[in-house]
């Protein structure tokens, strides 16, 4: 089984790991996606990598082939919840986009007009 390059003191890596709780919605060998705690939508998905990367301004050549994981996770993710209408996938990175876990991480929001503000 592949091993993974995690951070001890990291909320998303533990999650990951089983070590504290959630709401799974989805798993494989290198993502793992979860009901967010405080939803901003009918549909809020977190899709993270069990591997840790801090944010997209994090990857490289190295890694990016688990951000590829994370994305085609998010397809497959939207094709079981029935978003057939749409979703917004978001993915803040830093302090000014608002980023509060520093482990890569993808919000998939869906199920309410959610705008065009935003991009
Ligand atoms: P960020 O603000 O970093 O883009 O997103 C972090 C997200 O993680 C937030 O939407 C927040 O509600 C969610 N979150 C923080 N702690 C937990 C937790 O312990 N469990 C779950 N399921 N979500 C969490
Ligand atoms: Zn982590």
């Amino acid at each position: 089984m592949k091993t993974f390059h995690t951070e001890p003191d990291c909320l998303f890596c533990k999650i990951a790991a089983g070590e504290i709780p959630s709401t799974k919605v989805y798993e494989d060998e290198s993502v793992y996606a979860f009901r967010d705690i405080n939803p901003q939508a009918p549909t809020h998905i977190l899709v993270i990598p069990r591997e840790h990367i801090v944010s997209a301004g994090a990857l490289n050549a190295g890694n990016s082939v688990y951000a590829a994981k994370c994305l085609e996770a998010v397809a497959k993710i939207a094709e079981r919840e029935g978003l057939s209408n749409g979703f917004r996938l978001i993915s803040n990175c830093g302090p000014e986009a608002g980023q509060t876990v520093p482990h890569l991480h993808f919000h998939i929001l869906a199920g309410r007009e959610l705008g065009e503000k935003m991009v």
